[in-house]
């Protein structure tokens, strides 16, 4: 059957189709060490269950409105101002089908053909893919661990023209675990003002952080910078909740009614209860995320240790998120070689840092217990030996 120019130019998600594979190869009884999608081994916290099963033996298992229910709805509003310094009120606020649903609105209301997104690279793999599909041009900035895979306002500045649109921001990034500071956010910030194109923050991590590194929301630079500025976030990666598939965009009305009206005539509403589930995750104590990015910083440290010790193979030490980028270039193999390998040989699931632009490096989940990163460490330490 013959597909549309945007289709055929898309490849699929490779950390969806690794991570499937993975499991695959579990449920065939293959012992596998899986590293790959970035999802938290932790259940879903017991309150949020509850008040998601709550809302189920209230009937609230019908339609909803198209932008979220209005609960939830406050509760990020809230959110966005008590947490992020973001004066956001309920009408700059919408729930959506999981943060790259937010984005996926997004692209679609905001981009037009030939219109260019800059992109640092490594990024996470959908948002290129999300550009085309609203046939805008990513622009993608390569960055290298020299400058902690950051993005400088210097680079920025150099990649506009006049087609450009957007600029995606990720902080706390995935693939590399980077943190830009809060300096180097009102850089860019600057740079975006002056420039008059738009900002997507991409915010899904920003619990996740250690060794006290701090996050800011560029939208709260300045009255200015917040003009500017669109927020992506989800409940995915900090509440354990990725199958739920909750998130919300936040940002000027326009923008967020025009994405309601996608919404409205794609998916309707978010998933009612699991939107009940989400608020309870908003208002009640958020000592469960404390406990989850406790254990995240344990894992990490034994992740980082493990891939350094291991001859040929590097990384830095990530500030947030839960992800590490290791170096594989000395071992003379790319990215895609390096997984194919690992897997087939020490059953160890990985995902090629090709698919998030920099086929260098393979990126490591360590969103998983301890006795998997011990045992998927000392597989790949034998790999790296046998080469
Ligand atoms: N965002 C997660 C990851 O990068 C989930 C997988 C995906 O949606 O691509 O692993």
């Amino acid at each position: 059957m013959p597909f549309t120019q945007r289709v055929s130019q898309v490849t699929p998600s490779i950390t969806l189709e690794i991570t499937a594979k993975a499991k695959a190869l579990r449920s065939q009884g293959i012992d596998v060490c899986s590293f790959t999608a970035g999802e938290p081994d932790f259940a879903t916290p017991a309150h949020i269950v509850a008040a998601a099963k709550l809302a189920l033996d209230q009937g609230k298992t019908k339609y909803g409105p198209a932008a979220g229910e209005p609960a939830l709805r406050q509760a990020i509003a809230e959110k966005l101002q008590r947490d992020n310094q973001l004066p956001y009120e309920v009408p700059n606020v919408m729930v959506t089908n999981g943060g790259k649903h937010s984005l996926f609105n997004l692209m679609l209301a905001m981009i037009e053909a030939g219109d260019e997104v800059i992109i640092p690279a490594p990024y996470w793999l959908s948002y290129p893919e999300m550009v085309k599909l609203a046939e805008g041009q990513p622009v993608i900035v390569p960055t290298t661990a020299a400058t902690n895979y950051k993005i400088t306002p210097e680079q920025l500045r150099q990649t506009l023209t006049p087609r450009t649109k957007l600029f995606i921001l990720n902080s706390p990034s995935n693939p590399t675990g980077t943190v830009y500071t809060p300096s180097e956010i009102r850089a860019l910030a600057e740079v975006v003002i002056e420039a008059g194109i738009w900002v997507v923050s991409d915010e899904i991590y920003e619990k996740i952080l250690y060794d006290g590194a701090e996050h800011l929301s560029i939208g709260a630079v300045s009255s200015e910078a917040f003009a500017r500025t669109i927020i992506s976030n989800g409940f995915a990666k900090s509440y354990s909740m990725t199958g739920w598939r909750v998130g919300y965009l936040a940002g000027p009305r326009d923008l967020i009614e025009a994405c309601s009206t996608i919404q409205g005539h794609s998916t309707s509403n978010v998933c009612t209860f699991a939107q009940y589930g989400a608020i309870a995750a908003l208002t009640d104590s958020q000592d469960c995320v404390q406990e989850m990015v406790r254990a995240f910083a344990e894992r990490r440290q034994v992740m980082v240790a493990g891939i350094n010790q291991t001859p040929r193979l590097s990384c830095a030490t990530p500030m947030g998120a839960f992800y590490v980028f290791v170096d594989v270039s000395q071992t003379g193999l790319n990215s895609l070689a390096f997984t194919q390998a690992l897997l087939e040989q020490q059953q160890v699931a990985v995902i090629p840092g090709a698919a998030f632009g920099d086929d260098h490096c393979i990126r490591l989940s360590y969103a998983t217990d301890l006795s998997t990163i011990q045992q998927g460490l000392e597989r790949i330490h034998h790999f790296v030996e046998s080469l």
